[in-house]
C-alpha cells in the first residue's frame, strides 16, 4: 500500500476514533495490520477500531452490521461480522425444490466459545479446518438453545489473514456428557454413550480426493436408536456392546447422528441391557420438537388438518417428485405418474408435527384407491374433490403414526412407515373425561 492511500485510511480511523488513540500509536497499528499481518485496509481498520473500544459503539458500525465475538451472540442477529477459527468443516450436497446446492457447515470458535455455523451458498467456499475467517454480513437463529450461525446470499466468507484466534481447548473438546440415545439432540455436543451395535456397515467414500473407509450403522440402548459413522476402524461388530466417549453430535435434517472422530474412544463393555426392544420409541411431539427429529420415532395423536399438497397427485416418471401441470422443474414435460398421498397434521395436546402418508397407507387408512380417486377426479373434473373425500374420512381421527422424523424450515415432518387409527372407545374416554371435569369442580 502506497503513503498516499496509508493516509487516507488513517485520516479516517482518527477521526472515528475521535482522540482514543494518538497519530503514532495508530500509524503503528496500521503498519503492524497492513505490513505484518497483512489484511486488507478494511479488516484492519475493524481490528484497531475493535483494540481501542471503538466497536459497539453506533457510530463505528457500517452498514448496520456489527462485530460480534461469538459469546455476544444472542441467536437474533440480522447482520453481524465473526472473525473466528474453523474448528470443523464439512461439505454437503442438498437438493432444493429440484436443484443441486451445496452447503458448507461445521463449528466456529473464538476465545469466548463455539458456534455451529451453515453457509448456504457454497459451491465455491472452501474453507480449511484450522484457518481464521471473517464471516460478513451473518444473521443468527437459536436452535435447542444453541446460537447457530448462518450465511446467506447476502453474506460472504473471506480469509482473515494474519488475524490469530486461540480457541481454548476446552471450548473445542467440550466435556464428555453421558447420556442416554433418547435425549440425544442436536447441540448435544460431545457425548459419552453406551449402547449395543445393531448394525454395521464399511461404505467407500472420497475425503479430498482421498479414498477412506467409514463404518456406519445403528447403535440402540434402551431409550432409542441413533446412526452412527465411524471414521476409524474400531473393529465394531453387530450385536456387541460398546461404551463411546468424545463422539461428536451433529443432526442432518434435525435428525442427531454420533460420529466416532479422532479424539473418540472405544471400548467394548459388558452388555447390561438386557433385551432391547427394537420397536419404535414412543415420544410426544413436544419432545420431537424439542429434539428436532429422530429414526424410528412413534406419536399418537389427532388428526388436525390435512395440508396441500394431499390426495391425487403427479409425479414425473424420471425423478419421482411431484410435478404441477405435466411439467417437472428438471425434466420439463413429462408423462407424469398418478400416485395418492396424506400431508396431515397430528397434534397430540403437547404440540403438531407434519406427517407424510404414502399411498399405500393412504389406501389402507381411508379405503380410498388410488384407481377410485382417478375416477373420481375425472368424473367431476376436479382432483381437488379427492382431498375433501379423504379429509372427510381422517379429520379428527386418532391415529398412532411410526416413522423417521426430519426437520426443515417449516418443522418436523415424519415420513410415516407404519400407520394405524386407534379405535377409541368413545364412551370410556366420555366417561373419563366426565370424571376429570368432576374431579376439578
Ligand atoms: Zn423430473
Amino acid at each position: 500500500m502506497n503513503d498516499e492511500e496509508l493516509r487516507v485510511h488513517f485520516e479516517e480511523l482518527k477521526k472515528e476514533l475521535d482522540g482514543k488513540i494518538d497519530d503514532e500509536q495508530l500509524m503503528k497499528e496500521l503498519n503492524t495490520y497492513l505490513n505484518e499481518y497483512r489484511v486488507t485496509a478494511e479488516a484492519a481498520k475493524r481490528g484497531i477500531k475493535r483494540k481501542y473500544g471503538a466497536d459497539g459503539s453506533s457510530s463505528f458500525m457500517t452498514a448496520d452490521t456489527i462485530s460480534k465475538k461469538i459469546e455476544e451472540l444472542k441467536g437474533t442477529e440480522m447482520n453481524v461480522d465473526i472473525t473466528a477459527k474453523a474448528v470443523y468443516v464439512d461439505r454437503k450436497q442438498i437438493t432444493v425444490r429440484g436443484t443441486p446446492k451445496t452447503i458448507v457447515s461445521g463449528i466456529l470458535g473464538d476465545e469466548t466459545g463455539t458456534a455451529p455455523f451453515t453457509i448456504w451458498e457454497g459451491e465455491n467456499v472452501n474453507l480449511e479446518k484450522g484457518r481464521v475467517y471473517l464471516f460478513k454480513n451473518a444473521y443468527t437463529k437459536l436452535w435447542n438453545d444453541r446460537v447457530q450461525i448462518n450465511l446467506g446470499s447476502r453474506g460472504k466468507v473471506e480469509m482473515a489473514e494474519g488475524v490469530r484466534v486461540d480457541v481454548p481447548e476446552r471450548t473445542v473438546a467440550m466435556e464428555s456428557t453421558e447420556i442416554k440415545i433418547g435425549d440425544i439432540k442436536e447441540g448435544s455436543g460431545n457425548v459419552t454413550v453406551t449402547g449395543r451395535i445393531i448394525s454395521v456397515e464399511e461404505r467407500n467414500i472420497t475425503v479430498k480426493g482421498e479414498p477412506k473407509i467409514v463404518y456406519s450403522g445403528i447403535m440402540a440402548d434402551d431409550s432409542g436408536k441413533i446412526q452412527f459413522s465411524a471414521w476409524n476402524d474400531y473393529g465394531l461388530k453387530e450385536g456387541e456392546t460398546v461404551c463411546v466417549k468424545n463422539a461428536y453430535i451433529r443432526a442432518w435434517r434435525g435428525i442427531p447422528q454420533l460420529n466416532l472422530g479422532d479424539k473418540c474412544e472405544v471400548n467394548r463393555v459388558d452388555d447390561s441391557f438386557g433385551e432391547i426392544t427394537l420397536s419404535a420409541s414412543k415420544k410426544t411431539i413436544a419432545d420431537i420438537i424439542s429434539i428436532g427429529g429422530g429414526l424410528d420415532l412413534s406419536v399418537t395423536g389427532t388428526i388436525v388438518d390435512l395440508r396441500a399438497g394431499s390426495g391425487l397427485i403427479w409425479r414425473c416418471p424420471e425423478c419421482n417428485r411431484s410435478v404441477l401441470n405435466g411439467e417437472c422443474t428438471t425434466h420439463g414435460k413429462v408423462e407424469p405418474i398418478a400416485d395418492l398421498r396424506m400431508k396431515l397434521i397430528l397434534d397430540d395436546g403437547t404440540g403438531a408435527i407434519s406427517a407424510m402418508v404414502n399411498r399405500q397407507d393412504t389406501e389402507r387408512l381411508t379405503g380410498v384407491t388410488l384407481e377410485a380417486a382417478e375416477g373420481l377426479a375425472k368424473a367431476r373434473g376436479d382432483s381437488e374433490m379427492v382431498a375433501k373425500e379423504i379429509a372427510g374420512i381422517m379429520m379428527m381421527k386418532m391415529v398412532t403414526f411410526t416413522g423417521n422424523v426430519l426437520s426443515d424450515d417449516f418443522g418436523p415432518m415424519m415420513i410415516v412407515s407404519k400407520a394405524v387409527i386407534e379405535d377409541i372407545d368413545v364412551t370410556a374416554e366420555a366417561e373419563k373425561l366426565y370424571n376429570e371435569v368432576e374431579a376439578a369442580l
